[in-house]
């Protein structure tokens, strides 16, 4: 019998707070684990980089775990503004977000290069969050499964395992809009999602698949109870303690 994954509540920060915001968010929701514990949930906090820092300190050993919102392909070397996978790793990181829809649109990143960032993430011994999605134009046009299911084969490092990567179906006009596809769609796009990366390889039946475009507490249980949804990748509602928490209850 397959075990299910172990459910993963990620929360992007995007570029949002200051060291005193990050350490009392992230102290807070420390306090939260040890007072009730995770229940088996693992929570993933991926502030600004120049935030990391102040997270580490204040998740200290609570067992939160840290991550990046985006790594540059190179080891190291002339890329001004640019962060690496070793630095991320070095600064206490354990994931990385890769290929958000908004550095797809803002930075002109393709799957070729989403490609090549997730692979020097897991080179550097991070677990690449990557994250596709369909735009509302794609959607209406009925070409959801097809876009994300492309986006994904050209998005996968080879020689990946299903412990080495995790995927975020993200639809674009779901983020930060408050609007969210039925559960019927989500449960449509997991299964080919799974199915998809089932034909890559048969490991991959249990990598982790989130769901994220505007998840917070209201809609978080059902959401999560949907087959092949494996947790959330939470943006505007991680920002604030009680909602953020109240959505990694949800998954317990
Ligand atoms: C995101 O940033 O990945 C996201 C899903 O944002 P929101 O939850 O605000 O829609």
């Amino acid at each position: 019998m397959t075990q299910s994954p172990r459910l993963l509540i990620a929360g992007n920060w995007k570029m949002h707070g200051t060291n005193a915001f990050a350490s009392d968010l992230a102290g807070s929701l420390a306090h939260k684990m040890s007072d009730a514990g995770n229940n088996g949930v693992e929570i993933l906090l991926c502030p600004p980089a120049l935030l990391l820092g102040a997270v580490r300190v204040s998740i200290g050993d609570s067992g939160i775990s840290l991550g990046g919102q985006d790594c540059h392909a190179a080891e190291q070397g002339a890329h001004t503004g640019d962060t690496s996978a070793a630095m991320l790793h070095d600064a206490g990181c354990a994931y990385v977000i890769i290929g958000h829809s908004e550095r797809r649109a803002d930075h002109d990143e393709d799957d070729a290069t989403v490609n090549a960032k997730a692979t020097a993430a897991q080179t550097s011994g991070l677990v690449p969050i990557i994250c596709i999605g369909e735009t509302l134009e794609e959607r209406e046009a009925g070409r959801a499964v097809e876009v994300v299911t492309g986006q994904l084969r050209g998005s996968i490092p080879e020689g990946s395992s299903a412990a080495s990567m995790v995927v975020a179906y993200e639809p674009v006009w779901a983020i930060g809009t408050g609007r969210t596809p039925t559960l019927d769609d989500i449960s449509q796009v997991h299964d080919a999602i799974r199915a998809a990366l089932k034909s890559v390889s048969r490991d991959f039946k249990s990598v982790r698949i989130l769901y994220g475009g505007s998840v917070k507490p209201e809609n978080a249980s059902e959401i999560l109870a949907v087959a092949n949804v494996n947790g959330a990748l939470v943006g505007g509602a991680s920002l604030k303690t009680d909602d953020f928490w109240a959505v990694a209850e949800a998954a317990t």
